[in-house]
């Protein structure tokens, strides 16, 4: 009998739900109170280091060692206001996850006495003893230094008694080996870029943000359960487990009342977020049983970033106390949704004006479009890079698997800005235009509406769809860090906005107006990036078979993903923007590819495992048990009236043997197959053999597996079930 699944199963039903830690009645009360943000600045610091600081943040300004020295003392000050007693670089290297190494601010003197002290030199750098983070072959042992340097971008924060700085996370050599670096250089291209465009229009921008909105996915399992299923303890997913009698189809939980145990918990991990600055507004529930969704208000980019990172971290920390724990990966239960990360992108100038929202007259309206076609546009150009920057082992399970959008990328726009599109193709002209076909133009450009009503939205099922103010690419994966995709885009969007000026000031000085020169490269593009456009159901089969005639890629598994972040075009394009270096590309393809690899060993170790050391023993176990009884009725019974009796028993010894036979030798077979893999000597070709050789094993003992579960008594079965793990509240 399987006291563990048992014991684990008592353990929920009793649970009682735990109440939240903080209480308050307003989130104002509480929000950013752990934040050292503009206001605690001026509290702390003197004008000269608090306008230093700004003018960082605002435009990208070095702060001198002077001024460092006075925002450490002003950090410290208020890091110790609050009872942080330790200080550590925050940052996020390559692993997806967050790092820190705390050091006291406590300093002993010479009097033999301590102060507390924290100075210029440790805010603004430190050197994480870090050689086990991955560097892709940049960081030789013999310079296993890396370092942090602080990102004035991003407040300080404090979480329980330590002050967090974040920082990037370079090589001694200058090289990134963290997701900020590029990203922060990115942003700082589209700023650019943006803003030479904007200069067509207004004058007044000199600075445009990106701004992101990102929407967490998460299940929610309780921690006993979860204990219980070494699958999921080890690799973030069942491996294993019948599709339960009743899953998502009554569709009964999307949007429904939220339980006790779990509202307490998000009132808790809320109140967190709050405190650190994290402005969430939303939470519901998914489609799928136990999962749901948390998102907060937009930020600037690189900052919606890092508190992305902060809430995955603190999701799972949060969980804990209510004895939950948080899944983040992309496809957890076979058969059931998965999650997802959808990120809201859009770009705002320091007018107050987002430019991918429709204005009130035809000049805003203009400048949108210009936006809006540029953005298309070069998703065209670089869609299998934007796939690649959205690649891995865990969401390969969701791109295409007819729930989430698929791995083929397109953009969908809605009616009326397809009509739109479709009108300016066909009013601008070849040759020059008359002032009356201008004007024509211009009055159509101007009934754009402000809002563009349930135009947009609608389409839930494309990966890059514009949603009346923004762009919305769902096919980030939950457990990912938001930067590689927010890089790409940027950096996309950088190249292509520059393109485009090239295109329009060399028409003007060929005599052509501004706005008519603008519109002939609108809709140039419009007609060259026609194929993007899809406005259909992506999930279905027809749109990958029109997809393919229109020759678009659809990528559908990560170690071929990845190519297009090492291609000749997308190395041009990070150079171009001084991004990456190309030994940074190098590196980050090769640990992209190391871990996909890793994750599939692990994932075919513990399904060898679990089937050899649970599931056969279980049904031998349950076998004997029928053989015994067979056995019995033999005694009992002879000749015809034993085969009547035992028939069907007889029957189900032999399927158990035939499944178990099936597991045994799709293992053994699994496990050579792992073994020639692990003697190739390049990431790519490890990478390709795992994920075609290996993990097809996968589920050809799944389905063995899953079969013996819905033959054998459920008291002998070992591990909690997806009814249990999904139902229970
Ligand atoms: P949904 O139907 O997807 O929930 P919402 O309008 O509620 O749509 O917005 C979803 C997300 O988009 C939110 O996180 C919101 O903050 C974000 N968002 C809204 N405007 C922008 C913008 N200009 N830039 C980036 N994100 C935005
Ligand atoms: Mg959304």
């Amino acid at each position: 009998m399987s006291t563990l699944r048992f014991k684990a199963f008592e353990e929920v039903l009793q649970r009682v739900p735990v109440a939240p830690l903080v209480s308050y009645d307003k989130s104002s009360e509480i929000f950013a109170t752990r934040v050292f943000n503009k206001k605690a600045m001026r509290d702390f610091m003197p004008k000269e280091a608090y306008e230093s600081v700004v003018s960082a943040m605002e435009h990208g300004t070095t702060i001198d060692r002077k001024m460092a020295g006075m925002v450490a003392t002003g950090m410290k000050a208020w890091a110790m206001s609050k009872a942080a007693t330790h200080y550590t670089h925050w940052f996020q290297p390559l692993t997806g996850a967050t790092a820190e190494k705390h050091d006291a601010f406590f300093e002993p003197d010479s009097s033999g006495n301590a102060i507390e002290s924290f100075e210029a030199g440790q805010l603004v750098q430190q050197e994480p003893d870090a050689s086990s983070f991955p560097n892709g072959g940049i960081r030789n042992t013999f310079e296993a230094r890396g370092y942090t340097a602080w990102d004035p971008t991003s407040p300080a924060f404090i979480i329980g008694k330590t002050l967090c700085i974040p920082t990037i996370f370079v090589s001694y050599t200058g090289e990134a080996l963290d997701y900020k670096t590029p990203l922060l250089k990115a942003l700082h291209a589209v700023d650019k870029a943006a803003v030479d465009v904007c200069q067509y229009f207004d004058k007044n921008v000199t600075k445009v943000i990106a701004t992101l909105g990102w929407e967490q996915e998460y299940f929610l399992i309780d921690t006993a359960l979860h204990n219980a299923r070494p699958d999921l303890n080890m690799t973030g997913r069942t491996l294993f487990g019948h599709a339960p009698a009743k899953g998502q189809q009554l569709e009964d939980h999307y949007f429904g009342s939220i339980p006790e145990r779990v509202l307490n918990y998000m009132r808790d991990m809320e109140a967190e977020c709050l405190m650190l600055g994290i402005p969430v507004k939303t939470r519901h529930n998914e489609v799928a049983p136990n999962q749901f969704e948390c998102a907060p208000i937009f930020e600037e980019c690189n900052l919606a970033v890092d508190h992305n990172q902060l809430l995955m971290d603190i999701m799972a920390k949060v969980a804990e106390r209510h004895h939950f724990k948080v899944l983040l990966h992309e496809k957890p239960f076979a058969g059931v949704n998965g999650s997802g990360k959808h990120n809201n992108w859009s770009l705002s100038a320091n007018t107050g004006v987002n430019l991918l929202s429709p204005g009130k007259n035809p000049k805003t309206n203009l400048q949108f479009l210009t936006f809006f076609i540029n953005i298309i546009k070069g998703v065209h150009e670089n869609a299998d890079f934007i796939r690649a920057s959205i690649a891995s082992a865990s969401n390969d399970h969701r791109l295409g698997a007819n729930e989430a959008p698929p791995a083929i990328m397109s953009v969908f726009i809605g009616s009326q800005l397809s009509q739109i599109l479709d009108e300016l193709e066909e009013k601008v002209k070849s040759g020059k235009m008359s002032p009356d076909e201008k004007t024509d133009l211009k009055l159509g450009i101007g009934k754009i509406p402000e809002i563009l009503l349930d135009n947009t939205d609608r389409n839930r099922t494309s990966p890059f769809a514009f949603t009346g103010n923004k762009f919305e690419f769902r096919a980030v994966g939950s457990s990912a860090n938001c930067s590689l995709a927010m890089t790409a885009i940027n950096t996309i969007m950088a190249e292509q906005l520059i393109q485009f000026k090239k295109e329009v000031d060399a028409l003007i000085a060929k005599g052509t107006g501004k706005d008519e020169a603008i519109f002939k490269v609108l809709r140039s593009y419009i007609v060259s990036s026609k194929n993007i456009r899809f406005e259909g159901n992506g999930y279905g089969d027809e749109w990958v078979k029109e997809a393919a005639k229109r020759g678009l890629s659809n990528i559908k598994t990560t170690p071929e993903a990845l190519d297009a972040l090492v291609s000749k075009k997308t190395k041009k394009l990070f150079l171009a923007h001084n991004i990456m270096n190309e030994r940074e590309m190098e590196a980050r393809h090769e640990i992209y590819l190391e871990t996909y690899t890793k994750k599939i060993q692990i994932e075919s170790r513990v399904i060898g495992d679990l089937a050899m050391n649970h599931i056969v023993p279980v049904a031998i176990r349950y076998q004997k048990m029928l053989v015994d009884n067979v056995k019995g009725m033999k005694e009992l019974f002879s000749g015809k009236e034993f085969q009547t009796i035992a028939g069907m028993q007889l029957e189900m010894i032999k399927t158990i043997s035939a499944h178990v036979a099936n597991i045994t030798s799709h293992v053994e077979k699994m496990i050579d197959e792992r073994k020639k893999a692990n003697n190739l000597h390049h990431a790519k070709d490890q990478a390709i053999a795992y994920c075609h050789k290996v993990k097809p094993y996968f589920d050809t003992i799944r389905y063995e597996v899953d079969k013996l579960e819905l033959l054998i008594d459920d008291t002998y079965w070992t591990l909690p079930k997806y009814r249990e793990l999904l139902f229970t509240k």
